[in-house]
């Protein structure tokens, strides 16, 4: 499907955008501090894509979410992302009104305002229930329609779903176009040895993500609350451990699986353990979980064994913390790993909205081959399927 998604879908630089009005989805979801924009990573990975536009005559209507607003909620507005796109670009954007009713969609189209933004596009009931006049409108504001919304891709809404099947010219932007060829480089004949690493929290998120990537890559190392999971299911005694006990079947499924195509499959062999997380202070390391303690962290041993493969590598995908990363005390795993990843000059991809964020923190992002922009987007995509906003736009989906 990746491969299809390269080969298939229109690119940015196949229109004509001279004197056209151009729907650009992003996903301008940035983390917002006291009513402005407090990071604005995401705004900054589309600008190629509206330069590009900008600088071929177009003239743009961006559309966008910000947080999970229940209707119109003045807290959700896109005017402080709009002044910053504006800040940004040196160009005035133009926020247009909420109330579409007394809108004519096609003064919208003719405006002569060179950027305009959409408010938030989760004010419309319709964006996540997919409603036909909202498209309708939304479809008649402009010439082509062009998805840049990464993170955005993966869910069925209005916006990166319904709405391009009602254009004929329909494309990926730039920023799509470079996370698809970096998942695409690891899942098509990847570079071996193939390390991925995997954590987080839950099993049930990334069940299918393993069971893809089980095919491709060799050798599996999991830590984070998922091990427990696994652990468990190999009858091991896991403690307070967070374990997802209707997982357990399917947990030992996998591991049945990788062993039956001879992977390697290595789960932590010891741990950092505290009785409750509220008193880091009392932690301590293990190989065997005693009753009442949970693993917080991968430990010393493990670490070992993980960089050991990792410096071996010359693919890796990260998905997930090695621990509860975010407490300092837990954070030993998570920061070793990333230390070895970023020292491996293996391609890394990193997917995965809290493995990404702990990177950044850590400062190692700048070592790494790729770093997702979209969390919920890249583990569905390691799925092996596509995204459903990217495959409406193939001529044969
Ligand atoms: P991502 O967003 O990168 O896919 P997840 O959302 O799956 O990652 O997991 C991140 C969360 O997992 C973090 O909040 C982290 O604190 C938690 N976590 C990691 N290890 C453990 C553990 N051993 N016990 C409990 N929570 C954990
Ligand atoms: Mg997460």
């Amino acid at each position: 499907m990746i491969k299809k998604i390269l080969s298939q879908a229109n690119k940015l630089h196949d229109f004509d955008y001279a004197g056209k009005r151009v729907f650009v989805r992003v996903d301008f979801n940035c983390p917002m501090e006291e009513g402005k924009v407090a990071d604005a990573t995401r705004i900054e990975s589309t600008l190629p894509t509206l330069r590009f536009i900008l600088e071929k005559g177009g003239k743009l209507l961006i559309a966008s979410h910000l947080g999970r607003p229940d209707g119109f909620d003045p807290e959700f507005s896109l005017a402080p992302v709009a002044e910053k796109l504006g800040e940004l670009l040196k160009e005035k954007v133009r926020v247009m009104p909420y109330q579409l009713d007394g809108e004519n969609p096609r003064q919208w189209k003719e405006a002569s305002e060179k950027i305009m933004m959409m408010e938030n596009i989760r004010f419309y009931a319709g964006e996540t229930k997919g409603d036909e006049a909202l498209a309708r409108f939304l479809s008649q504001t402009a010439d082509i329609y062009i998805n840049d919304a990464f993170g955005a891709s993966h869910r069925k809404h209005l916006s990166v779903y319904h709405l391009p099947k009602l254009f004929a010219e329909k494309g990926i932007g730039l920023l799509i176009e470079k996370e698809i060829k970096a998942f695409c480089r690891v899942l098509k004949d990847p570079e071996k040895p193939f390390v991925v690493i995997m954590g987080g929290s839950k099993v049930s998120d990334k069940i299918k993500v393993l069971e893809n990537l089980l095919e491709v890559a060799d050798q599996f190392l999991i830590g984070g609350a998922m091990a427990y999971t696994l652990l468990r299911a190999c009858g091991t005694d896991v403690g307070r451990s967070l374990v997802e006990e209707d997982r357990l079947e399917i947990a030992k499924r996998i591991i049945d699986e990788a062993g039956r195509l001879g992977k390697d499959f290595i789960l932590p062999c010891d741990h950092c353990l505290v009785k409750t997380v509220d008193r880091p202070e009392e932690k301590i390391y293990s190989s065997h979980i005693e009753t009442g303690y949970m693993g917080v962290d991968i430990g010393p041993e493990t670490i070992r064994r993980f960089s050991e493969k990792i410096r071996k590598a010359r693919t890796i995908v990260w998905n997930g913390p090695m621990g509860i990363f975010e407490m300092g005390a837990f954070a030993s795993g998570t920061t070793k790993v990333a230390e070895e990843v970023a020292r491996s000059g293996a391609y890394t991809v990193v997917g995965g909205g809290d493995s990404v964020r702990a990177l950044r923190s850590l400062g190692v992002g700048e070592e790494i081959g790729h770093m997702s922009t979209g969390g919920g987007a890249s583990l569905k995509l390691l799925e092996g399927n596509g995204l459903p906003g990217i495959n409406v736009l193939l001529d044969s989906p």
